[in-house]
């Protein structure tokens, strides 16, 4: 969620204690201002209308008659300001090419990513350079060939074809050696499943890599094959950046 998104959660939660807060000046003030059938636009509470409005919440005439709990206004509020950014975020996506492998579940939830991601700097670090990769903004050659119209879009380590995602993470000889063992920790996992073939399906297997969250893998084997992916990104970036700075 934004941070816009958090700082109207927090509006909302004051205007939730202004509710309770029987006989407060503020309360006082807030009920004035809704009797008085439109508020001054100035004025917080009709901004704050606005921002009820936005996330189709009850408005503030309502709000103070009903009283609404801590926890009952606190739980209303986050699931229906998580349902506005989620859908936010699902638009978005349709208009965003470079999220092509970013799959985003129906209802809001932690990404696998994060949640296979551990807490050591360094797999947080991994999980990072995935994310790049995932939301396509890594600087592979063709990227930036595409982008900044400048250099080369063919690998600078082997130069046999475009350096692309698929290229670095599956193909590029000169990167075989870092993608071994992770590569066959995947293959162990999906050929407990019987899925082994996915790691050879040209249309599925840079998917596969970059995120396997709606390929129908069971959840727990899903989280392994993305931390084994984590080490695989990590360890092609790391090996690539060494060569490139040396050449
Ligand atoms: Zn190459």
């Amino acid at each position: 969620m934004p941070i816009e998104g958090h700082q109207h959660l927090r509006q909302i939660g004051l205007l939730g204690q202004i509710a309770r807060g029987q006989n407060s000046k503020m309360q006082l003030l807030a009920l004035r201002q809704a009797a008085m059938k439109g508020f001054r636009s100035s004025s917080w509470f009709a901004f704050i209308n606005i921002t009820l409005a936005r996330y189709d919440l009850p408005d503030i005439a309502a709000i103070l008659q009903w009283q609404p709990g801590k926890e009952q206004w606190k739980s209303l509020a986050k699931k229906a300001v998580a349902k506005y950014w989620h859908s936010w975020l699902l638009s978005e996506l349709t208009s965003r090419v470079s999220l092509l492998h970013l799959c985003v579940p129906v209802q809001p939830k932690t990404h696998g990513i994060w949640v296979a991601a551990a807490h050591s700097p360094k797999a947080v670090r991994r999980a990072v350079i995935k994310g790049w990769m995932l939301c396509g903004i890594y600087s592979t050659a063709e990227r930036c060939a595409n982008l900044y119209k400048e250099g080369e879009a063919n690998c600078q380590l082997c130069g046999a074809e475009t350096e692309s995602l698929e290229h670095i993470l599956l193909v590029c000889p000169v990167l075989e050696e870092v993608r071994g063992n992770p590569l066959c920790q995947i293959r162990q996992i999906l050929a407990g499943l019987e899925l082994e073939s996915l790691l050879d399906d040209p249309t599925w297997r840079l998917q596969l890599i970059l995120d396997c969250s709606g390929m129908g893998i069971p959840a727990q084997e899903a989280i392994s094959i993305e931390q084994a992916s984590q080490l695989l990104c990590a360890a092609v970036h790391n090996r690539r950046e060494l060569m490139l700075d040396m050449s």
